[in-house]
């Protein structure tokens, strides 16, 4: 059995950080930091013109570009709140291709003409700034002669402050591009793909008779999911500083199996720094809301309240952040890894989904009235055929490597995209196609092809915790994210393809009313049409079980189990068809996509194998021929003869994966990740393999690295 090791915090260390939450009674509603570091609507209209104010305003409702006649006000009141805030600099928050954000701090001071500090910081420093972008991936986007790229900002998402112990910092959320205008981020794609699907959705509205939506926006919800472990064994253990995961580690003799953890009490510390992270998202202006164990030990969800795409995916980032700041106030760290613990459940990250008017209404809500109805059937049949036609490329947006120990392993959900509907709209939808039900369906559903459609009793529906795409109530849930993404890709996805489903179906809508049919049975006729022709990709059983792979793949259904069979989605015709007629990604923005994502794979793996190496080779087989040496003395032939077979296949493993780890030479992009998965990964894995087993055998006080019981259970 192992000795714990001792901690390296005391409960009065963590507790006496405690005591800045004691000084702030949130039980009173005036005391709510929500929002106090951002520059909100609320702080801009107190402090811009009054014309000034509502420019933007209207500017950022119609979702226009922005006046840059308004860029000097608006700096000046951004500048003077931020000082009175104590910031001493700004900085261009962007996202890179890298997946997490970037940053430059410049100061708000000048040195003056006589020794004095100046404060500046004018419209043309708020709407541009210059980062050398020569150092992030570009994917071959830029020309080598041109290393510049440069920021734009993007008035739609507030400003905030970021605060540190030692000052504060002005954040302006960021877009950035190349100098020939190419999106050299993740954000740009995005706010194209709200746009796109806005304007298929107010075509599809204003044949559907709606005149007053102006806008229709993208909504997001994310649930995240991530562990705290005890700091002081991260720091021990080389494979999660280099990697985010441990590379070893023997299954612990208690895991998950007894169901303890979910929803279980949230231990003190854990609980301490949770709140902590909450006040500092809330004064960001992060709505969370939610907050939990999770299944496996050590393992957290915390959701906060879904936001327009853009400022959604914005947050999360910033809520990733802090997550990871805050824990190690608290002798904790934050792993984001989708698959930190081999055996032990992963992190993934729910990506709740829907479409909103400007108007307030949810088009993905079925709503009390025929007319409500039929939207949402419309809406509803549009993002099926979306996910049925697209299912590959929704694949290949959640791909990087830690996803390849979740999707298609052994883990929810698949790495096959099915839609999970509901027992009560499965039906709704087989009758509008069949025209008949079973004898639980109500029959006013058997008649819908009448103008009038009954109220759908959807709400309180059934769950499938299964399922990678499932509809709950009056949104879609895409539960095939994971947990360190950038939510920016898959939801620029999701709008791209479903802006194309609305638009092809609002085509067919026009050409079926223009020939005299009535609109609500033109929709119903649509929607039969189009369910039938994507049902196979709805599926209410057990995403888990064999048996629906073996089917799935009969249905057509792609089952793309790793990154590098994914990635290829990103560039098939169809793919680059929807992104190029919907103007959200170039077909060369693509590519370039394409081969960062595939470097960043490999890249990853070969880090992950040359971690692997070193620890096996100067951690693990050192402590086994230490044991060894202490059998040998012990004279116990049985016992040595175990550990030696186990030394023995440890350092002929070893011997693959050093040749595995050699330059492979000449190989390019996919080559090199397929060289990567096929050789490097499966040569690590046997490597784990025989230093698991010896985890097993060596005398505890050898073994150098912390193991999973003491990385799991102290909490
Ligand atoms: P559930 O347990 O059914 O998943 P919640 O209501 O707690 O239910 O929702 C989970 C997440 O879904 C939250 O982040 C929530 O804000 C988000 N969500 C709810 N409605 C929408 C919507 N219309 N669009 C996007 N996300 C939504
Ligand atoms: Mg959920």
């Amino acid at each position: 059995m192992t000795r714990i090791r001792q901690q390296n915090v005391t409960a009065a260390q963590w507790s006496s950080n405690g005591e800045a939450l004691g000084a702030l009674d949130l039980t009173l509603p005036e005391n709510d930091p929500f929002g106090a570091n951002v520059f909100s609507v609320a702080v801009q209209r107190e402090r811009l013109p009054a014309d000034v104010f509502e420019k933007l305003q209207a500017t950022l409702a119609d979702g226009e570009a922005l006046d840059p006649s308004l860029a000097d006000a608006v700096a000046d009141a951004m500048k003077e709140w931020a000082l009175e805030n104590g910031a001493t600099h700004f900085t261009h928050m962007f996202q890179p291709l890298t997946g997490s954000t970037a940053e430059k701090h410049d100061s708000f001071f000048d040195p003056g003409a006589e020794g004095t500090a100046l404060a500046g910081f004018s419209g043309k420093e708020l709407i541009q700034g210059e980062p050398d972008a020569s150092s992030f991936p570009t994917g071959g986007v830029r020309a080598t002669f041109e290393a510049r790229g440069y920021t734009a900002w993007d008035p739609t998402s507030p400003a905030f402050i970021l605060e540190n112990p030692n000052g504060a910092l002005l954040c302006i959320p960021t877009a950035f591009a190349s100098w020939t205008g190419e999106a050299l981020d993740a954000k740009i794609p995005l706010l194209r793909s709200m746009d796109a699907l806005s304007r298929s959705a107010i075509k599809a509205l204003r044949l559907l008779g709606d005149e007053d939506a102006k806008r229709v926006f993208t909504t997001v919800g994310a649930e995240q999911e991530y562990f705290l472990i005890d700091e002081q064994y991260f720091f021990e253990r080389p494979d999660l500083i280099s990697t985010g995961r441990t590379l070893f580690g023997a299954k612990p003799p208690k895991g998950h199996e007894l169901d303890d953890h979910y929803f279980g009490s949230i231990p003190e510390r854990v609980l301490a720094c949770m709140l902590e992270a909450e006040l500092e998202m809330r004064k960001l202006g992060i709505p969370v809301k939610t907050r939990h164990n999770e299944v496996a030990p050590a393992q957290y969800e915390i959701a906060p309240v879904f936001e327009n795409s853009n400022v959604g995916s914005d947050h999360q980032q910033l809520m990733m952040q802090v997550l990871e700041s805050v824990a190690r106030r608290y002798g904790l760290v934050c792993l984001l890894h989708e698959k930190p613990f081999a055996g032990v459940n992963g992190s993934g990250k729910h990506n709740n989904w829907s479409m909103g008017t400007d108007t307030g209404s949810n088009l993905l809500d079925p709503g009390d009235t025929p007319a409500d109805n039929i939207h949402f059937l419309f809406f509803c049949a549009a993002v099926i055929q979306a996910v049925n036609k697209h299912q590959g490329l929704l694949r290949a947006s959640v791909a990087n490597i830690g996803q390849d120990h979740r999707l298609g392993a052994n883990e929810a959900p698949p790495a096959i995209i099915s839609i999970f509907l509901g027992g009560e709209l499965e039906k709704v939808f087989e009758a509008i196609s069949s025209g008949e039900g079973d004898p639980h369906t109500p029959a006013s559903f058997l008649e819908l092809g009448a103008t009038v459609l009954p109220k759908l009793p959807m709400h309180g529906g059934d769950r499938n915790r299964t399922s990678p795409f499932a509809f709950t109530g009056n949104k879609f849930e895409f539960r095939a994210l994971g947990s360190s993404m950038s939510l920016a890709f898959p939801n620029t996805v999701l709008n791209t393809i479903v802006a194309e489903a609305i638009d092809e179906m609002a085509n067919e809508l026009e050409a079926k009313t223009s020939s005299g049919t009535d609109i609500a049975e033109a929709v119903i006729e649509l929607v039969k049409e189009s369910y039938a022709a994507n049902k196979q990709v709805c599926f209410g059983g057990d995403n888990y079980d064999e048996a629906w792979h073996a089917e799935a793949e009969q249905r057509g259904l792609k089952n793309l189990r790793t990154t590098p069979d994914a990635l290829p989605e990103v560039l098939t015709d169809q793919t680059v068809a929807a992104f190029e007629n919907y103007s959200v990604l170039s077909k060369r923005e693509l590519e370039s996509r394409y081969e960062v994502w595939i470097e960043q794979y490999w890249i990853r793996a070969n880090i992950e194998a040359e971690t692997t190496f070193a620890i096996a080779k100067t951690m693990i087989l050192p402590a086994a021929l230490r044991h060894l040496a202490l059998i040998g003395e012990s004279g116990v032939s049985a016992i040595e003869a175990e550990v030696r077979s186990l030394v023995d296949e440890l350092v002929a493993a070893l011997g693959e994966l050093e040749a595995a780890n050699a330059d492979p030479g000449e190989l390019e992009g996919m080559e090199m990740a397929l060289h990567a998965r096929d050789k490097q990964i499966a040569a690590m894995a046997q490597v784990r393999e025989a230093a698991d087993k010896l985890e097993k055998v060596v005398a505890d006080d050898l073994w150098p690295l912390p193991k999973y019981e003491e990385m799991l259970f102290i909490k």
